[in-house]
């Protein structure tokens, strides 16, 4: 099966002893995309040095909200001009975490909206995070409203992307009718292992509908291992079993999930290193 892995973040420092084994692992899996996004300055430029030697991976510079009211305007000043380098196909990760509250909500919401403008700038679609606590969709609504307000799905972001997505809900969480929103205004879905999780059953529903072209699976390693990835570490070669539950939500054979998911990467991630 071809493989991708929209979302990965071998920039960690627990991978600093075996990258190259991690990324061969991945290789010899069928994974043929890795994007290595940021989270803040300093993970941001590791992500950068992490794909240099790998055409065939991309990164993304930004800020996660956890890190939103930790980063100056001299950081976020960096961050900016990184965001032009031809390794970066994406702003993020980004978004809103109301689950943890690492940072507090204004500062939140003030870095998803310059995030949000970088993306729109560069025409490099911005990663979304979103995490209500269980049970509660709060961040969910309160990012559709952001969304609307920077008015994506509007004529301005479809001046600077076309028909490409603007963003990318990044492991998908959250009910039912905000997967149809999201697909509504022409974002795409990525998937990880929290789809097995308890309370995360409303994923389904979203793998069903959401548009074959917009359609990305990740594992946020060295987070959220799916059932039979290692709980200590999660690696993108794990990415597979998501694509398999991926493929069963769909009613489509792996075979041609896969084709669908590299393609859907390549037309919401162009790339002008990828061979
Ligand atoms: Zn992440």
């Amino acid at each position: 099966m071809r493989l991708i892995d929209s979302h990965c973040h071998l920039n960690a420092d627990r991978f600093d002893g075996d990258l190259d084994l991690v990324i061969g692992g991945a290789r010899l899996a069928g994974v043929e995309r890795i994007l290595v996004p940021g989270w803040n300055v300093a993970s941001s430029e590791r992500a950068l040095a992490v794909v240099e030697r790998h055409p065939w991976m991309d990164a993304a510079v930004g800020v996660h909200p956890h890190d939103a009211a930790k980063v100056d305007d001299a950081g976020w000043a960096t961050v900016r001009r990184w965001a032009s380098d031809p390794r970066v196909v994406a702003v993020g990760e980004t978004g809103l975490d109301f689950d943890r509250v690492f940072s507090p909500i204004p500062d939140q919401l003030t870095n998803l909206r310059r995030n949000l403008r970088l993306a729109l700038d560069t025409g490099k679609p911005a990663i979304l995070h979103c995490r209500s606590c269980d049970g509660a969709r709060d961040a969910q609504d309160a990012l559709v409203d952001e969304l609307r307000a920077a008015g994506i799905g509007g004529p301005v972001w479809a001046a600077a992307f076309g028909d490409r997505p603007p963003a990318i809900v990044h492991s998908y969480s959250g009910p039912a009718d905000y997967a149809r929103t999201v697909v509504d205004l022409g974002l795409a879905i990525s998937f990880s292992g929290l789809v097995f999780r308890r309370g995360e059953e409303a994923a389904a529903t979203a793998a069903a509908i959401a548009s074959p072209d917009r359609l990305l699976v990740e594992t946020d390693s060295p987070f959220l291992s799916p059932p039979g990835a290692p709980r200590r570490r999660n690696e993108p070669e794990w990415v597979a079993v998501t694509a398999r539950w991926l493929a069963e939500q769909r009613g489509v054979t792996q075979e041609s999930l896969g084709a669908a998911l590299v393609a859907s990467y390549d037309r919401t991630l162009p790339s002008q290193r990828r061979p």
